[in-house]
């Protein structure tokens, strides 16, 4: 599922007042529907939503608010529909308390049953989803079909849709979705950067597929730098630039992806400078994606860094935690399979690098699980990873981290096996060994020793409370993801 808003992930969850409640959210399989909703039970949802929506930020309200649908009301029972378990698990642990208050605000007095909906296209919406491309469009213009020719086929799953944005990707998405909806060229070049397997090429994909659907008319051409490259050389060879020329500078948009494969190679540079130039000139759309940012390309000509300075630089950074979680679900979603929430943690904690690798390791999971036939659980999923997670484990150590925790907050490395009690020692002391669990493989009896001699339930304490304070307080949250992410290298 595609997050369509541009607003920060936030990762701060709304925190009912205690006491006074009473109301609760049964959770069944239930999908007898009881009455369908009336107009003011439709207007209280949407209210109980919008304020949820205020409350959580966009991104989680698009992932797991939007997609329930309000199913009727039977007696003191409101009913929401949600078409999936792992939905529904999800709203149970994280939204429960407070969709409960919010009823309750609206008078609604009764319980909230969520269910899992089969036909979920029923009931009521908040919004509707923008249509899927189609798989294949029917390219009419001689241009078109010349760009199917010169061009790289597109990967089908690679559209806007199918793409979750979070803090780390917004930027570039919201560049990409404004290149692929504009009717004059908004920026030359769009330059797309990041580290490989982050949804540069996904990206670009995307923006095809979307022009192609929309205006069937338009050429778009895609491809690698290194097709590019070897389609040149190709024509030299057989004495045909001219033709090569002409079918590149002929196009309405031109995506090269990974266009740092024709640094130190000059020919092919000068080339491309000049289709580029080209296209710029007639007002046509270029989009250019690299693992580096224009000024940091080595062996790159310095007029044709200039030129990829030139428009607008969007690079996409490395995934959070809550962004991992969200690409989880909606892959898991997509393949319709249920994965339990533990092993969706799970994997967003330990597959960090990008995001190839995060859908490697869930469907190594997923095609363990339809082979053999077992339960998909922690620790089947543990075992189906193994290696994945040994070799991503860099050798960090607790000492390390006491050091990196204690720079960072200010208090001296001591404070860490010191007696002291004091907030300002105590909380760090509890992220250092927050960390230490999460990134070395050494027990909490270990860890313990490690922090002047403590039980292994103090460890265990300290590793629950920095759980807790991440999902209430966005700041800290932050503050861990960074340290987490320095000491990982
Ligand atoms: P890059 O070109 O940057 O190396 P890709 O675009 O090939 O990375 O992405 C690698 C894989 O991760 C693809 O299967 C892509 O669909 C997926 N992916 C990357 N980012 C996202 C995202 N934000 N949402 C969904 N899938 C993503
Ligand atoms: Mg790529």
């Amino acid at each position: 599922m595609a997050l369509l808003s541009l607003d920060p992930l936030k990762t701060q969850k709304p925190k009912p007042p205690a006491g006074g409640m009473s109301l609760g959210i049964r959770m069944t399989d239930d999908t007898d529907n009881g009455r369908k909703p009336g107009q003011e039970l439709t207007a209280a949802w949407s209210k109980i939503c919008e304020t949820l929506r205020a409350e959580i930020g966009e991104a989680s309200y698009q992932s797991w608010i939007k997609p329930m649908r309000l199913l009727g009301q039977e007696g003191e029972l409101v009913r929401a529909g949600v078409p999936t378990r792992f939905m529904r698990e999800w709203i149970q642990a994280h939204y429960q308390d407070r969709l409960a208050e919010l009823m309750n605000g609206e008078g609604l007095e009764g319980e909230l049953d969520v269910v899992i909906h089969q036909e979920h296209g029923a009931g009521v919406r908040l919004e509707t989803k923008p249509a899927k491309p189609k798989t294949q469009t029917t390219e009419t213009s001689a241009a078109a079909t010349n760009g199917e020719d010169i061009g790289a086929p597109l990967d089908q799953r690679f559209t806007f849709d199918r793409f979750v944005v979070g803090k780390p990707n917004e930027f570039a998405y919201a560049a990409a979705r404004r290149v692929a909806e504009a009717s004059a060229v908004p920026f030359n070049p769009l330059f797309l950067y990041g580290g490989v397997g982050l949804g540069k090429t996904h990206l670009m994909h995307a923006i095809a597929w979307h022009i192609r659907q929309s205006r069937p008319g338009r050429s778009v051409i895609y491809l690698s730098a290194e097709k590019f490259m070897y389609r040149f050389v190709r024509a030299l060879r057989e004495h045909n630039t001219v033709d090569f020329k002409e079918q590149f500078r002929s196009v309405d948009v031109l995506m090269v992806d990974d266009v740092q494969f024709i640094s130190g190679k000059e020919s092919t540079q000068e080339e491309f400078f000049h289709t580029f130039n080209s296209l710029v000139d007639q007002g046509r759309q270029i989009v250019i994606s690299a693992d580096k940012s224009p000024s940091d390309l080595e062996g790159m000509e310095e007029r044709l860094i200039s030129r990829l300075n030139c428009g607008l630089v969007a690079d996409i950074h490395a995934t959070t935690y809550e962004l991992r979680l969200g690409i989880l679900q909606a892959k898991a979603e997509q393949i319709r399979v249920d994965v339990p929430l533990k092993v969706v943690e799970f994997l967003a904690h330990k597959i960090t690098s990008n995001v190839r690798e995060l859908e490697g390791a869930l469907n190594r999971v997923v095609a363990h699980h339809q082979l053999v036939g077992r339960e998909i659980t922690l620790e089947t999923s543990q075992d189906v990873l193994h290696d994945l997670l040994k070799a991503s484990e860099r050798r960090v150590t607790i000492e390390e981290i006491q050091k990196r925790v204690a720079t960072h907050f200010n208090i001296r490395v001591s404070d860490m096996h010191s007696a002291r009690r004091a907030r300002s020692v105590a909380r760090p002391r509890q992220v250092a060994m927050y960390l230490s669990k999460q990134l070395t493989s050494r027990s909490l009896p270990e860890i313990g020793r490690k922090f002047g001699g403590r039980d292994h339930t103090t460890v265990m304490h300290a590793v629950k409370k920095v759980e807790e304070l991440r999902e209430q307080d966005s700041s800290f949250n932050e503050d861990v993801e960074l340290l987490r992410r320095m000491l990982e290298g």
